[in-house]
């Protein structure tokens, strides 16, 4: 789609792209082209498209054979693409895509094959407001998707990806990494967009990581994290004490040789991830042995 033809649709449907709902479309052919092959689609696999607009990528990913669920909030633009993408594996969810139970929508679209559920991914082109909280829901979800390729504002990217120490180095960077391999592909301008951002952008593709961890070690690895990061330049040791015993999180500290003096930015994702192991009440004693359910799945390749 170039700006033309999204400029008469977007005068059609009498829509002023705005800021409330992060409305800026990509108006450039080979960014949608780079978008679609690197979302790697095999014919019938279902994909979540989050604010598709006038539907520029969305068609692309039709095209490659996605099953495409779609989730926008903007009334008049679901109504646009309702009446004018007529293909039998395009669904519309009319919602806000930060408050849907994604469970359940993939799961209603897929009730006649019960095994694609486990098994999605997400691309999308995200309103820079919501891309957080977006990030955050899929990262607790019960079934997070097996892989997601989203545009991003480049400070968000940037911290998606940071490593242990840097400045950019947060709490969704660990709860992010713990989860997938993150990775900048590249760099966008703001000249790709109608209207022009603010600001640069950058795609980023997350890639599940071979033994995802399961829900109730996520809990327990996000509840450090916060924990952790909410005094980012004190010692950590005394928040997580706070958060999970004194004793325990000393003992923890101590045989994962964790400096008791080091802060929240200090360690690595993996490191977050051992500590969370010993502090987990999923963790138990069977037979003398500590035993840890650590896999929530194991993603197939397609
Ligand atoms: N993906 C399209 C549109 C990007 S603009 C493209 O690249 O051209 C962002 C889109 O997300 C808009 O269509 C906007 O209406 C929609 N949107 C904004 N907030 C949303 C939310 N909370 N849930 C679902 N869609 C949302």
């Amino acid at each position: 789609m170039n700006k033309s033809e999204l400029l008469r649709i977007l005068e059609t449907l009498s829509v002023r792209p705005g800021k409330r709902f992060g409305q800026n479309f990509m108006i450039d052919a080979n960014l949608i082209d780079f978008i679609v092959r690197a979302a790697d689609i095999c014919p019938g696999e279902t994909v979540a498209e989050i604010g598709p607009g006038c539907g520029a990528l969305t068609r692309g990913l039709l095209d490659a054979g996605a099953s495409l669920v779609a989730i926008e909030i903007d009334k008049r633009i679901a109504q646009f693409l309702e009446e004018s993408i007529k293909h039998p594996d395009f669904r519309l969810v009319r919602a806000d895509a930060c408050k849907v139970d994604l469970d359940k929508i993939l799961n209603n679209i897929h009730q006649d094959k019960p095994e694609h559920c486990q098994e999605w991914k997400c691309v999308a082109n995200l309103p820079y407001s919501i891309s957080t909280p977006f990030i955050a829901k899929v990262l607790d979800s019960p079934t997070p998707p097996k892989f997601m390729l989203l545009l991003l504002q480049k400070e968000t990217a940037l911290r998606i990806t940071a490593r242990a120490g840097s400045r950019e180095y947060g709490a969704i960077s660990v709860r992010s990494q713990v989860l997938y391999h993150t990775k900048i592909l590249r760099n966008v301008p703001p000249e790709v967009f109608y209207p022009k951002p603010d600001v640069e952008s950058a795609l980023v593709s997350f890639d599940i990581v071979p033994h995802p961890p399961g829900r109730q070690l996520i809990d327990t690895l996000t509840s450090i994290v916060r924990s952790a990061f909410a005094q980012r330049r004190k010692i950590m040791i005394k928040a997580v004490s706070t958060a999970f015993g004194k004793e325990k999180t000393e003992e923890a500290f101590h045989s994962l040789k964790i400096n008791k003096l080091a802060r929240a930015q200090d360690l690595t994702p993996d490191t977050y991830l051992k500590l969370a192991i010993k502090l987990c009440p999923g963790s138990f004693i069977r037979g003398g042995q500590r035993k840890t359910i650590t896999c929530r799945r194991q993603p197939t390749a397609c």
